[in-house]
């Protein structure tokens, strides 16, 4: 079986370890790859190349930092059908979708190719007499990225070009499940012009992140997965008083009003319920019609389109929807949805059974959907991040503004209404991070940032945009005099422009 590596000080490295996670074709079921799992020496190793590059890196200027990200987003454009393949055969996800995910995060290299001018201070000349003050902000050093398997481009993206642009070091952990294409990332990075160990990518498993949080040379931690594990490296990193953002799970409701024009939100939710097979954290697992004949008509639309779906191989330009990333995470989402039956929920269509005909071991099921789904069932309270879309019926808006307020996860929401007044009091009340109107997946562009609320983003700052830029870097302010010939004499009162 073909090993995969590290890659450190701009080359791959293969592992030392005796660890290895499978690497799966997921239309195939058929495993591709092994990937070694770093020891802690390893990982340290990584770190120290990183420490090794920093200095040199930091005192690059700015306007040549944002010269590599040029390349690098050419180098992103020219080589998109190759990095859209290596995304489609691992994760599952057709190509068209992952050509989609990897732009977006080639716009946050575009957002980083501005780093000279995000990064000015600010500066008031004579606060005092003879008194200049200034700010400037610094890259903290070396900084590490843990990241999901449902976007191992775009996610690793919101981080990497920020974090380097800035002046920063970066240590990418990327998941175990579809590692080639951040390796891909890095050997990209190298060929733009970014000088060995500014990027370096290490694989491996708990292991490897604990190792990441505990070493006091990594200055700062970004997270991006499900919200336990999101919690736990919040929490570590807080007790070695580490800067944090760690992004975790979601369970996102889309509202749809009885006057939303329910062509578009029959589109919508087939779109953010199904692309991807649910594999997004941006997907909408929740739809909410609000009032029984809204409910009847968005089921009856929604059926027969959920039922004629194409499935199959994610390479196939005619599929919609590719397998799941693995048999374990196949076997949870259908595990969800016999739940869901147990649980009293109507099972409107049941993708359970589905088989792509000659890709017979591929990680494949068909679209499903429940409806009369409540409030107190697992299937609604629970991520199942698959192909599952329940129907929670509200009488009224009220309800309909609880269910996504109340929930404990607060990452997107999306209302489709043509009332502009409803509209506008559910943006401001909704206790939730991403608000669409009419639009079903808002995900903010790369000059602003992305975050969640409650149980879905543990730490202050979001990802990338002005965020982005804060986080990775601290601001240092400057109080400087030069000498006058003026003497004050000693002054023993707490100094005030006045006293000077
Ligand atoms: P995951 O939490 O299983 O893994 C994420 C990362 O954490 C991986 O790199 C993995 O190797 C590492 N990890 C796993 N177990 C660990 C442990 N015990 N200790 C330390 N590290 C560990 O998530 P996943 O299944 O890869 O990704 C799907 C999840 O990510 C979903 O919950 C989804 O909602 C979430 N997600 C959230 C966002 C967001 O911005 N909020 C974006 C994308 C994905």
């Amino acid at each position: 079986m073909k090993q995969l590596y590290h890659f450190v000080d701009g080359r791959a490295v293969p592992g030392e370890s005796d660890r290895f996670s499978p690497v799966y074709n997921a239309s195939t079921g058929e495993q591709i790859f092994e990937l070694p799992l770093a020891t802690a020496d390893e990982v340290r190793a990584v770190i120290a190349s990183s420490a090794k590059a920093f200095p040199g890196w930091a005192n690059t200027a700015p306007s040549a930092r944002a010269r590599v990200m040029f390349r690098f987003k050419d180098l992103l454009e020219q080589n998109m059908d190759e990095l859209s393949e290596l995304c489609s055969i691992e994760h599952g996800k057709v190509k068209s979708d992952a050509a989609g995910s990897i732009t977006r995060g080639l716009e946050v290299v575009e957002f980083a190719c501005g780093i000279p001018q995000l990064l000015k201070g600010e500066f008031s000349a004579n606060v005092a007499a003879g008194i200049d003050l200034y700010s400037m902000r610094q890259p903290l050093g070396v900084v590490a990225g843990i990241t999901p398997f449902n976007f191992p481009a775009m996610v690793p993206m919101w981080m990497f070009p920020v974090a380097i642009a800035c002046g920063n070091c970066f240590i990418l952990k990327p998941s175990e499940k579809d590692p080639s294409l951040p390796l891909r990332l890095a050997e990209l990075m190298m060929e733009a012009g970014a000088p060995e160990g500014v990027l370096n990518v290490v694989n491996g498993d708990k292991l490897a992140v604990d190792t990441l949080i505990e070493d006091p040379n990594v200055k700062a931690v970004s997270f991006v997965g499900s919200t336990p594990i999101a919690n736990y490296v919040y929490e570590r990193c807080a007790h070695f008083g580490k800067r944090v953002q760690a992004m975790g799970g979601a369970k996102n409701h889309m509202i749809v009003m009885p006057d939303a024009d329910m062509e578009q939100a029959v589109d919508a939710l087939m779109g953010a319920g199904y692309g991807s097979a649910g594999e997004r954290c941006m997907a909408v697992s929740v739809a909410v019609p609000v009032g029984q004949d809204t409910a009847d008509e968005l089921v009856a639309r929604l059926k027969p389109r959920i039922e004629a779906l194409k499935v199959g191989p994610s390479l196939d330009p005619a599929s919609e929807m590719g397998p799941l990333v693995t048999a374990e995470h196949l076997a949870k989402v259908k595990g969800y949805v016999d739940l869901g039956v147990q649980e009293g929920a109507d099972l409107v269509v049941d993708g359970r059974d589905f088989r792509a005909q000659g890709y017979e071991n591929g990680f494949f099921m068909g679209g499903c959907l429940f409806d009369n789904v409540t409030d107190d069932m697992r299937i609604y309270k629970e991520e199942i991040f698959g192909p599952v879309l329940s129907v929670v019926r509200a009488p009224d808006f009220d309800e309909a503004l609880r269910l996504p307020t109340e929930h404990e996860f607060g990452n997107g929401v999306a209302i489709f209404t043509r009332d502009g007044d409803a509209a506008r009091d559910f943006t401001a009340n909704v206790e939730v991070g991403m608000v669409g109107i009419n639009v079903p997946i808002p995900v903010p562009m790369a000059f602003y940032s992305f975050g969640g609320w409650k149980n879905s983003a543990f730490g202050d700052m979001n990802q990338h945009g002005p965020d982005g830029v804060r986080f990775y870097t601290r601001t240092k302010t400057v109080t400087s005099r030069w000498p006058t010939g003026i003497r004050a004499g000693a002054e023993f009162a707490m100094p005030t422009p006045g006293s000077e």
